[in-house]
């Protein structure tokens, strides 16, 4: 008989949210059994049987995909890969850029990724330096391997809003990129520059005065990214703002989402220590 959240909490669990398995009650201890695989034998409190026989049990269900909370990655990932299946190595280069490599006698493209490169085969892809890419990282060049056009960028510039069907999209770029963005480098343009340096991104301060801060990243071939952080002036009473701006021609190259995943990308790649 499968086993609910409900049934878990109310027929096995103590009951006294004690802590020990790392949460703060049974009830999401529980929720997390049920929904996420999380191991029963992690709560310390339960005899062999009970263990045992409920591990049977969730065992069952798991197999079945019963109540288990739906793997938006891999469910992603597998969409992006049938998308980009049908493409031929030979001709990314002319399209997206990056060059064709031999490697253990496989046509492999090297493509430019931030200040790194990610080598793509039809097997798969990894980091040229050897790192692991996300699944989400992979969804996000998988797309732009189907969908990435020819044009190279026009030098015009917009903001995420003058793009068509993206007005849902601004409370995410605020909460998602600009406010951590604001919150970690106001007062701190030094350490902003410095940071955007070290991830490849090319200070072009020079060519842009009315911001503190301005860096061109050049995450793909054909898609730069442009940042632009004004620092607050209390005397003014002017808050710190910050914008990323892309090219006219990225929606050739990228959905609106995966230009949004490229700005979390760059704030995740901003802000980590
Ligand atoms: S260790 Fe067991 S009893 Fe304690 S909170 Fe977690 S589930 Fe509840």
């Amino acid at each position: 008989m499968a086993l609910s959240v409900v049934d878990l909490y109310r027929d096995v669990l103590p009951k006294t949210n004690c802590r020990d398995c790392g949460f703060s009650t049974c009830m999401a201890f529980a929720s997390m059994v049920v929904s996420e695989k999380y191991p029963l034998a992690n709560c310390p409190h339960l005899d062999k049987e009970t263990l045992n026989r409920c591990t049977v049990e969730l065992e069952a269900q798991y197999a079945e995909g019963k109540w288990l909370k739906k793997d938006m990655a891999q469910d992603a990932l597998k969409w992006a890969k049938e998308k980009a299946a049908s493409t031929d190595i030979k001709d990314l280069p002319e399209r997206i850029g990056g060059m064709l490599v031999e490697k253990n006698g496989d046509m492999h493209l090297e493509l430019r990724y931030f200040n790194d490169a990610v080598l793509i085969s039809k097997d798969g892809m990894v980091k040229k330096n050897g790192e692991a890419l996300t699944r989400w990282e992979k969804v996000f060049l998988y797309n732009h391997v189907a969908q990435g056009g020819r044009r190279l960028p026009a030098g015009n510039w917009k903001g995420l809003v003058e793009f068509p069907n993206t007005v849902s999209k601004m409370k995410s770029m605020i909460a998602h990129v600009e406010t951590p963005l604001i919150e970690k480098f106001r007062g701190h343009t030094r350490a902003l520059l410095e940071k955007a340096l070290a991830i490849g991104g090319q200070d072009i301060g020079d060519n842009i005065d009315s911001a503190d801060v301005a860096v061109l990243f050049q995450p793909l071939p054909k898609v730069p990214v442009r940042l632009m952080f004004w620092d607050k002036a209390t005397e003014e009473g002017i808050e710190a703002e910050v914008k990323l701006s892309f090219d006219e021609t990225i929606t050739e190259h990228l959905d609106i989402e995966s230009i949004m995943f490229l700005s979390e990308r760059i704030r995740q790649l901003l802000c980590e220590p």
